[in-house]
């Protein structure tokens, strides 16, 4: 591979940073100076208050190689990390979070792992510094996701990785809404590899991640990765199908033969108490099961409405600026794409 042809592009979606942007940008921008890399940056503005589209603005005038992508409302973290790689022309894409989170340097250690031959390298946190809630939550959310899903999706990896061109591409065709990118990122396999870093805090700002995303995302992870929740179900509706067999049986041979047990015999009108309790119970265990049957109905309505996943309102920097209202899909249909020299 020849070094002067690599093109790195970052990507990195934006909400409401104005804190952090520029101080980002620096270090991002530093991380490389002392390099010969050649590279672009991407930023995905999802729909973010004007403070910050105006300094993401400024920062895509400041040079040629920062682009900026402008989302006309906010579609997500995923889906504008989605936008980021569909724009993407980098023989490698890294994506980054804007909230130094994840340090900018150790894109240098994951541009080594490709120069080894890994197609993916993640970012594998060492240690998290976020409030203990948060981070059991994690924990029990990657375990559970370990055992439910096919695909080994490496618990503790955020989306802070490096994917080669062959994966991006893979990722770009895969029409899917409902996006878990660090799950299509291990799906497509290829060899993979992790580095492990200490996920810093915030350098200012709030995350913005409510505790709603974070579940929607979370649910996104399990249920499109794995069918074991509607395993689960007919194994629970299995048993109890059974069991009340059983019980129906016992039920009819005890009135018809009228024996007494404990001191009741069926005649005796009792029992309200356990029918309440059954009644509940079952319907409990019912309204759960179509709520998770939901689940996955709700995703395949989603995706037969073929809907774009997210609108574009400006494109700046790119060389090819086409008309201001682009639709992902379009974009993501083109043609694949080769490392163009756009610098
Ligand atoms: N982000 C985004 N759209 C959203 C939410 C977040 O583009 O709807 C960006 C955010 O600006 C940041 C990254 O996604 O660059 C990760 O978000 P955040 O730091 O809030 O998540 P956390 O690190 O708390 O999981
Ligand atoms: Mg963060």
């Amino acid at each position: 591979m020849n070094k002067n042809l690599l093109l790195l592009s970052i990507v990195v979606p934006v909400y409401n940073e104005e804190e952090v942007i520029e101080e980002f940008n620096r270090r991002l921008v530093n991380t490389f100076s002392k390099t010969d890399i050649k590279y672009e940056v991407i930023y995905v503005n999802d729909g973010s208050n004007s403070q910050t589209s105006k300094i993401l603005r400024k920062i895509a005038d400041s040079a040629k190689n920062i682009r900026l992508i402008e989302l006309s409302r906010n579609f997500g973290h995923q889906i504008a990390v989605t936008a980021g790689l569909d724009y993407s022309s980098g023989e490698i894409v890294v994506v980054i979070d804007a909230d130094l989170q994840d340090p900018p340097e150790i894109i240098l250690q994951m541009i080594d792992q490709w120069r080894n031959g890994y197609k993916v390298v993640y970012g594998i946190r060492r240690n998290r510094k976020e409030n203990i809630f948060k981070r059991m939550a994690y924990y029990s959310f990657y375990r559970l996701l370990q055992n439910f899903s096919k695909v080994y999706i490496p618990p503790d990896s955020g989306d802070f990785s490096l994917m080669d061109r062959q994966v991006v591409n893979m990722l770009v065709a895969m029409p899917e809404r409902n996006r878990f990118v660090r799950g299509l990122r291990s799906w497509v396999g290829f060899k993979q590899i992790g580095i492990e870093y200490d996920r810093d805090e915030r350098f200012a700002g709030k995350s913005k991640y409510s505790l709603s995303k974070l579940f929607l995302l979370a649910s996104d992870g399990v249920v499109n990765f794995s069918i074991t929740p509607i395993n689960m179900i007919s194994n629970i509706g299995l048993f109890l199908f059974v069991s009340s067999i059983l019980a129906a049986i016992f039920l009819i041979i005890w009135r018809i033969s009228n024996f007494k047990i404990l001191g009741h015999m069926p005649s005796d009108v009792q029992g309200f108490t356990t029918l309440a309790v059954l009644l509940l119970f079952f319907s409990g265990v019912q309204l759960l099961s179509v709520g998770i049957i939901g689940q996955y109905i709700g995703r395949i309505y989603d995706e037969s409405k073929q809907r774009p996943k997210y609108i574009v309102e400006n494109e700046l920097g790119f060389s090819k600026s086409k008309n201001n209202l682009i639709f992902g899909d379009q974009r993501g249909a083109q043609e694949v794409k080769t490392s163009g020299e756009i610098l």
